[in-house]
């Protein structure tokens, strides 16, 4: 890998952090300056009120945000988060890393991101369903089998996606289960998507040792956050050999040099409110201290801006495989670049989940649902594809792979702007 660095500034807004880096790569690969400035303005804002009667009987009004951010390659794709820090800079920094993913692991899609402002551990399941029905409701004219398909994201599963179709559905009078993805089975979910961002996870990790010269077998891995992502990467990296030394979420965090039994903290987390405050498979060590700890990968899963440019220094890990969306600060990019940090960004690293996203989709349109290991197997085709392409853009224009990642996802969405045109 070469040294070349992002040298973005600061930046409090994470959409501005995305621009910076966008910039980065625009001027790397010589792109059209019309086409950046198309890519700086999200094409759709929408921002709801929603009004929703708490179990006490009085009513809150929620803030929920749907924003489009592309649609040059196909409908817009993106799931829905479910949190206190949800806010319209957040959504369309997530909407344009949705279009740059879509584009990367080569999906027709677009991108966009939903969410909406709440602390869903702290509300009823009959609160969330009025929260999320009011959602869907209010988005009817914004979602779309062909025009905008959302998905789950931190906070909400396949409970959540199920409501909102059956909502989309009661209001539209049509049964349009490609609507969303992430679905429950039953309701046209698709086998594999529940696990397919840790697939994804793990697909890029294998092709990151392969390239970086190191044995599975003989490597260890740290992962923040067991929540979806998390704790099926987690899962399927130790199936691969890899000795998870760390893992932690937002009760617990834990660290055991002679591998944590992955199997036996799902049990745990199962039956403990899916959280592994309790579990006694390691050391407690403090939250961050895993970001840092000693280890060969260290898989973020949990949260954005966790690697600070003070963390940067102290990471440990050779590779960073970025489960979660965002985790690193722009200003750690030229810090981890300088260390020989192999970094799998966000825009590939975690493109599994809406790679299977698409399959669900494909399977509803074409109401014919295929077995796990197709699904596993396409998926792990594609990851692969999209790995070598950013890896080959990484080593062409001699740039750290979020650079590459950015530059093979925009010749894909320049070359879709020259061939539509415009006004
Ligand atoms: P989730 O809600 O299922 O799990 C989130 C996990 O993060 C939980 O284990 C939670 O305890 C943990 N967490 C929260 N705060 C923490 C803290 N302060 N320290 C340590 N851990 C903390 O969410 P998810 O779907 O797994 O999403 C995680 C990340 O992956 C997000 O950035 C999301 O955007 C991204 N992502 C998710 C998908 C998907 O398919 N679910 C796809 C692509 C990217």
């Amino acid at each position: 890998m070469s040294t070349q660095t992002a040298n973005a500034p600061a930046h409090e807004s994470m959409f501005e952090a995305v621009l910076a880096r966008l910039d980065v790569a625009a001027k790397l690969m010589n792109m059209s300056e019309d086409v950046a400035t198309i890519l700086r303005s999200p094409i759709k804002q929408v921002k709801v009120a929603l009004p929703v009667m708490m179990d006490n009987g009085k009513i809150e009004v929620f803030e929920g945000y749907r924003i489009v951010h592309s649609t040059v390659l196909g409908p817009s794709k993106g799931g829905i988060r479910y949190a206190m820090d949800v806010n319209q800079d957040e959504v369309m920094a997530l909407a344009a890393w949705m279009s740059f993913k879509c584009a990367v692991a080569n999906l027709p899609y677009g991108g966009a991101k939903g969410g909406i402002k709440c602390d869903p551990r702290t509300m009823s399941v009959g609160e969330l369903e009025r929260l999320t029905r009011a959602y869907a409701t209010a988005m009817k004219d914004v979602f779309g089998v062909n025009r905008d398909i959302p998905a789950p994201d931190m906070g909400t599963s396949g409970r959540e996606m199920a409501w909102i179709l059956d909502e989309f559905n009661k209001v539209t009078g049509e049964d349009s289960p490609g609507v969303i993805t992430g679905k429950p089975i039953v309701v046209g979910g698709s086998l594999g998507r529940d696990a397919a961002t840790g697939r994804g996870v793990m697909v890029n990790t294998l092709a990151a040792l392969k390239k970086m010269g190191l044995n599975p077998k003989e490597v260890t891995a740290a992962v923040q956050g067991f929540g979806n992502v998390g704790s099926h990467a987690a899962r399927l990296l130790s199936e691969q050999g890899i000795k998870i030394v760390a893992i932690g979420d937002h009760t617990a965090t834990f660290y055991n040099e002679n591998g944590i039994d992955i199997n036996a903290a799902l049990e745990f987390a199962a039956k403990n409110n899916r959280v592994l405050k309790g579990f006694n498979g390691g050391t407690l060590i403090n939250a961050n201290d895993i970001l840092t700890c000693n280890c060969d990968v260290l898989v973020p899963a949990a949260l954005q801006n966790v690697i600070t440019d003070e963390i940067a220094q102290n990471i440990q890990a050779k590779l960073i495989v970025e489960g979660a969306n965002g985790p690193t600060m722009p200003e750690a990019d030229p810090i981890l670049n300088e260390k020989n940090i192999v970094v799998v960004p966000d825009i590939l690293a975690n493109a599994g989940g809406v790679t299977v996203s698409y399959f669900e989709w494909v399977q509803n349109k074409a109401g014919y649902y295929w077995s796990e290991n197709e699904v596993n197997t396409k998926h792990d085709e594609k990851m692969e594809i999209a790995f070598a392409h950013v890896w080959d853009n990484a080593s062409i224009f001699k740039t750290s792979m979020r650079i590459a990642a950015y530059i093979t996802a925009l010749q894909k969405i320049e070359q879709g702007v020259k061939l539509k045109g415009n006004y």
